[in-house]
């Protein structure tokens, strides 16, 4: 099988009150799983199976003639990713090398993060909002629908998932709520800091 559904890197209750059992229950056991199950059924017997979910995205973007298979092997990883960006007791300022990076990019904490929920919050729809490092330097982008950095020659270092599926059960339509909670509480910056050797 070309994509894998992996373990939570945490019990499903373990986030709350921020994000609740009952949004993991859905978001992880069925959206996520849905992504996987259908990715492989359409890469099953084609010439992209055996290859990597990175491959497999840099090679077809942009075909229409595959929009179906982008979609879904890029929620499958988009999903993977986002799950590794957040821990229990998580959040707030960052240590590490990122730390020196956020501040030598945005000048303060505070403005990265302005810059950050503000991604989240103006993307209209469904999408993501990330940190990523684009040719060496940090930026904050957000992408639309299943669309991916990893499609665009960019290396994800942090994801917020803001489609509807990933608050409304515990925000409603307040997706700013859940993207400061997720900020102040949930970032694993030591997956961050991972990422950014
Ligand atoms: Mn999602």
């Amino acid at each position: 099988m070309a994509l894998v559904l992996p373990d939570l890197p945490f019990a499903k209750d373990a986030l709350a009150p921020v994000i609740s059992a009952n949004t993991l229950e859905f978001h992880y056991g069925k959206h996520h799983r849905a992504y996987v199950d259908n990715g492989n059924k359409l890469l099953a017997g084609t010439e992209l199976e055996n290859l990597a979910p990175e491959e497999i995205l840099r090679k077809v973007a942009g075909d229409a003639a595959k929009a179906g298979i982008f979609n879904n092997v890029a929620q499958a990883w988009n999903h993977s990713f986002y799950w590794k960006c957040m821990k229990p007791g998580g959040g707030g300022k960052p240590t590490g090398a990122v730390a020196d990076r956020i501040l030598a990019t945005w000048g303060s904490y505070e403005k990265f993060v302005e810059e950050l929920k503000n991604a989240g919050a103006t993307q209209f729809g469904s999408g993501w909002a990330w940190l990523v490092l684009d040719g060496g330097a940090l930026k904050i982008v957000k992408t639309a629908n299943a669309d991916t950095p990893v499609a665009h020659g960019q290396k994800p270092l942090l994801t917020i998932d803001v489609w509807e599926h990933a608050y409304y059960l515990d925000y409603q339509n307040r997706r700013p709520d859940y993207l400061a909670a997720f900020i102040e509480k949930l970032v694993n910056w030591d997956f961050v800091n991972a990422n950014l050797k």
